[in-house]
């Protein structure tokens, strides 16, 4: 890349404006996977080397759909949908029964603003898809009623998994994008990868410094999804955003879009367009699940709460943009809103 050159890339949440010729990008490959377009960019190694860890992070990352998709009838995520509750419990992977667990784990910590198990809700206004509708108010009744983190039981000595409600239904996609950001980024940096960036959908982790130029992250503009209204300069972070402009539908001047909030069955409605949390991960996974949970949490919770949640929970970096376009964001972040 040369010096005064941009390279631009668009995604789902944020769009990356990445300007240095200190470190070019080597090989960059994207697929679908877990419903979005994942990307990988390795920056200065050899090709080989390059080479054979995309081809392993790929891997790993369709090994986790094949695991954590509820859409896939063949991934195990949908068949404990099927038979976790009524047929006594259902035995999982380790993988599976670990993902469960953080789950849980985020999902009392957040007080249910994340929640694992609002699979029946999510399936019924089918947002992102051909299905998706406003169902009536009996209906929305009947899926929060089959919702909820407390009729999941989970049994670590035996990794098993038993649902005490019929109707619940696991949905882990508020945080599996995270998972698989982290266990790509792991996979690369066994393969000796310094500089590189991950993108899953907008679930991004960025590994190393661009030779000490920082990576440049564009936030996408909630009113204008095409722009970008802020930057934030990063090095070995992970960057997650929820944002309502991702999925959705319009309806009579209303947006009806794909985060929930679990106590009214509908789109949450917490004043925010989007939640940005972002971690250094210094080289040791786990920064993209961290932060994938709790921006969904955040954009559920809304500004108070999250800005309170974070009083609690120290370095959480957060940037959160409301409905009037103001921004609220920790502080620590070299960030520049341009809009
Ligand atoms: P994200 O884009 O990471 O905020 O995740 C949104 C996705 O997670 C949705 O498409 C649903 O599959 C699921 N989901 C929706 N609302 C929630 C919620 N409140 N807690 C956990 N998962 C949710
Ligand atoms: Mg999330």
């Amino acid at each position: 890349m040369k010096n005064k050159h941009f390279f631009t890339f668009f995604v789902t949440l944020l769009l990356f404006v990445s300007c240095s010729d200190k470190t070019p990008v080597l090989l960059n490959r994207t697929e679908f996977a877990l419903g979005t377009y994942c990307t990988v960019k390795i920056y200065g190694m050899s090709e080989g080397k390059a080479n054979s860890a995309l081809k392993e992070a790929f891997a790993r990352l369709s090994k986790i759909e094949s695991i954590a998709s509820a859409k896939n009838p063949d991934s195990e995520l949908f068949y404990v949908n099927e038979n976790a509750y009524g047929n006594g419990v259902v035995a999982v992977s380790e993988e599976l029964f670990a993902l469960l667990y953080s789950g849980l784990f985020y999902s009392r910590l957040t007080e249910g603003a994340f929640d694992i198990t609002l699979g029946a809700i999510v399936e019924l206004w089918g947002i992102g898809t051909e299905n998706a509708r406003i169902p009536s108010p009996e209906e929305i009744a009947v899926a929060v009623e089959n919702s909820g983190y407390e009729h999941l039981l989970l049994n670590e000595a035996e990794l098993s998994v038993r649902f005490l409600k019929s109707g619940l239904k696991v949905d882990l996609g508020a945080f599996a994008k995270g998972y698989a950001a982290d266990e790509m980024q792991r996979v690369l940096i066994e393969h000796g990868v310094e500089n590189a960036i991950i993108d899953l959908g907008g679930d991004i982790i960025t590994i190393g410094g661009n030779n000490g130029a920082g990576w440049r992250i564009g936030l996408t503009d909630p009113q204008n999804t095409g722009e970008v209204c802020a930057v934030l300069r990063v090095s070995d972070k992970a960057i997650v955003t929820s944002g309502d402009y991702e999925r959705y539908f319009m309806h009579e001047g209303k947006r009806y879009h794909h985060i929930f909030d679990r106590n009214t069955g509908y789109p949450a409605e917490s004043g925010l367009r989007s939640a940005t949390v972002a971690f250094e991960h210094m080289g040791i996974h786990g920064a993209a699940i961290h932060a994938d949970a709790l921006s969904t949490a955040f954009f559920v919770m809304g500004k108070e709460k999250a800005v309170e949640f974070v009083s609690t929970f120290q370095q959480i970096n957060y940037i959160l943009i409301d409905d009037g376009l103001n921004f609220t964001f920790s502080e620590g972040l070299d960030l520049e809103i341009i809009k």
